[in-house]
């Protein structure tokens, strides 16, 4: 007899409802996302490039210059950043990017 036999369909029904749960997690993160991903992507690629030329000076200035440089919801993305642990530019690339990348399902 293998012991434990009767654990099995729990655990994977356990394991599935983990799954499930976390996929949800991830869809939410997707859908709170304030601007499309690929928009996003340019966003933190933006920072990569900034951050080190011009530093942060504890505010989200480049972030707020770029996305009216390209005439985007500025309020909508600050307040996404903040949501995400990203008060300022360089919290942004350390903090804000992981929670894209999660909800991207890239991390
Ligand atoms: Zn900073």
């Amino acid at each position: 007899m293998i012991p434990h036999m009767s654990n099995r369909p729990d655990k994977s029904k356990r394991k599935e409802l983990l799954r499930r749960a976390k996929r949800s997690v991830q869809e939410k993160a997707l859908d709170s996302l304030p601007l499309p991903a690929e928009t996003m992507r340019r966003l933190f690629d933006m920072l990569d490039e900034e951050l080190p030329a011009q530093g942060c000076d504890h505010s989200l200035r480049l972030v707020r210059a770029w996305a009216a440089e390209y005439d985007l919801p500025t309020e909508t993305l600050v307040d996404w950043c903040r949501e995400n642990h990203g008060y300022c530019d360089c919290e942004v690339l350390a903090n804000s990017e992981e929670a894209f990348l999660a909800a991207m399902g890239e991390r």
